[in-house]
């Protein structure tokens, strides 16, 4: 992972601000923290490489499945002109916005809301990414991709899956060959049923 304007977005947004802390000290290992509600802030290593595979442009529009933190939203906020995430947990989507307004990113909206549905009102999007792992590529953000766009999701089982990168063409979508990831659930209509966890 190299790309130069990835790079200086994440040495632009302290980890620490986005985690528990208790955890501040181990803000910056190269692995996933808990960060409340039984979710977790993904390994710096997948966020970096994430927003490489996205490949952001200055006048992007871009969707999140899934703020948790907030973390690779204020990555990506640096990146992009606009930025929409959804977050299902209504606590979580609170913290989220809270850290990124105190941070000022103003260009990040936080949507409390089942992100399988996608966010149909700002459609269509450059980028979309997917920071949960379900079952498929939920199909409405397919549609809701930007005729050149891409979209990154983790596709498997609960445990273990794989990150797919979808890019919209004028006549269809190239599937590129992805890499293994383990991601929390992603819980909706279009993802894993919620078993009240
Ligand atoms: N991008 C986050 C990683 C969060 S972990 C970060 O930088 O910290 C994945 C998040 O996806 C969890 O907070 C979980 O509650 C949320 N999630 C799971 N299913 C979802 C859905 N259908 N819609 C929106 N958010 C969802």
């Amino acid at each position: 992972v190299k790309d130069p304007h990835g790079l200086a977005a994440r040495a632009a947004v302290p980890r620490h601000d986005f985690v528990p802390e208790a955890l501040h000290s181990s803000a910056y290992d190269d692995h996933p923290l808990p960060i409340g509600s039984g979710q977790t802030i993904s390994q710096p290593y997948i966020v970096a490489l994430m927003t490489e595979l996205l490949e952001i442009g200055p006048e992007d529009r871009v969707l999140e499945i899934g703020t948790g933190s907030g973390y690779q939203a204020a990555i990506l906020s640096h990146l992009a002109a606009e930025v929409y995430s959804v977050e299902r947990r209504p606590e979580l989507a609170e913290q989220a916005r809270s850290v990124l307004s105190r941070r000022h990113h103003h260009n990040v909206q936080v949507i409390c809301g089942d992100g399988t549905l996608g966010l149909p009102e700002h459609a269509p999007y450059d980028a979309i990414v997917v920071t949960a792992g379900g079952p498929k590529i939920p199909h409405v953000l397919l549609e809701q991709l930007a005729i050149g766009g891409r979209l990154l999701c983790p596709v498997g089982d609960r445990h273990a899956q794989r990150l797919i990168k979808m890019v919209r063409t004028e006549d269809g979508y190239r599937e590129l060959p992805g890499i293994d990831c383990v991601f929390v659930p992603l819980v909706g209509e279009e993802g894993w049923p919620d078993a009240g966890v």
